[in-house]
């Protein structure tokens, strides 16, 4: 597999002296799902514009496709398609209009920006507002439309910064579908996110960054891994009470509520056998889920022990 993306020693300083990276090295490969996660100001957003080419960075550099992006600004640009975290299109101009433009600007033939622009339109749901100002959209519309306007020149590489940040549940899943049925079709794809049950479901690899700096670079399933435990937590079919759940042998678990039991889960144990444990007790359950997110919980411990 070739790198589509291959980072060294990048630094920035910025003009009032502040050290936003200090030293990053990455490599995201052709085809991947890959996250940056980091807290607010960790430098992520920096990393974009300097791949984007539109922050230069102090120190280092970047190539996209095996070409340098500082002496390479136009094909760069033609190699990749950006969704910035903040919206910055016109509000007075109209949807369509918004999507044309951007191909225009990309030099595609009117009739291919015409088919381009109904198609990703179309497929990000916004069709039927073609006609509509930008303005009257909601969040939601606005971010799918940032998408659709970052996918106009069919780019190898879509760079998203805080993709669904806003934007409500329901639309978020439905985005994720998107996003990974592009990258099943050949996009790789880097976000950013701070929804990090959205890495989690959506990337293949990860980097943490804090400061400045890679402090985990490796893939979603290894850093998932690394974690000892989670807690299931079963939703029972029947309600059961406590002096009745008392009754029964079920080592590690505990009784949260009528409707629901908690148990420990270390990594040499998987999900059947709590299946398992509980079918012989004749207790049904309605579904199971993790109590927490575990890549949070990976996260905050990777935060608190990293040393800047
Ligand atoms: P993130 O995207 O992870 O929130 P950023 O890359 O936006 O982080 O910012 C990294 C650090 O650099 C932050 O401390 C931020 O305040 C600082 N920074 C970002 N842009 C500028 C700028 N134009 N001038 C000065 N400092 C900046």
């Amino acid at each position: 597999m070739s790198s589509a993306i291959s980072i060294t020693n990048l630094q920035k300083t910025y003009a009032n002296g502040h050290q936003a990276l200090r030293g990053v090295d990455l490599e995201v490969q052709e085809r991947d799902f890959f996250a940056l996660l980091g807290p607010n100001g960790a430098g992520k957003s920096t990393i974009i514009g300097i791949i984007s080419t539109l922050v230069r960075p102090t120190g280092g550099g970047v190539a996209v496709y095996g070409r340098d992006v500082a002496t390479h600004v136009y094909e760069t640009k033609l190699d990749f398609g950006v969704v910035p975290q903040e919206v910055n299109f016109n509000p007075f101009e109209k949807v369509a209009d918004i999507v044309m433009t951007q191909a225009g600007y990309y030099g595609l033939p009117r009739a291919l920006a015409r088919e381009r622009t109904e198609k990703y339109l179309r497929k990000l749901g916004l069709w039927d507002k073609r006609d509509v100002r930008s303005r009257t959209l909601s969040g939601g519309m606005k971010r799918r439309l940032m998408i659709a306007r970052a996918l106009v020149h069919e780019p190898r590489l879509l760079i998203l910064d805080e993709p669904t940040a806003g934007v409500d549940i329901e639309l978020r899943r439905s985005m994720w579908d998107f996003l990974q049925e592009i990258n099943n079709n050949g996009t790789t794809i880097i976000l950013t996110t701070h929804y990090l049950e959205e890495a989690e479901h959506l990337c293949r690899n990860i980097a943490i960054i804090d400061q400045g700096r890679i402090i985990e670079n490796c893939s979603m399933k290894s850093l998932l891994n690394k974690l000892d435990s989670q807690t299931l937590v079963c939703d029972l079919r029947h309600e059961m009470s406590s002096e009745v759940f008392a009754q029964h042998t079920l080592p590690g678990f505990r009784h949260v509520d009528s409707h629901t039991l908690e148990v420990d889960l270390g990594r040499d144990h998987d999900v059947n056998e709590v299946f398992a444990l509980l079918s012989q007790a004749n207790i049904h359950v309605k579904g199971m889920r993790n109590k927490s997110n575990r890549l949070e919980q990976l996260f905050l411990s990777r935060l608190k022990n990293s040393t800047v």
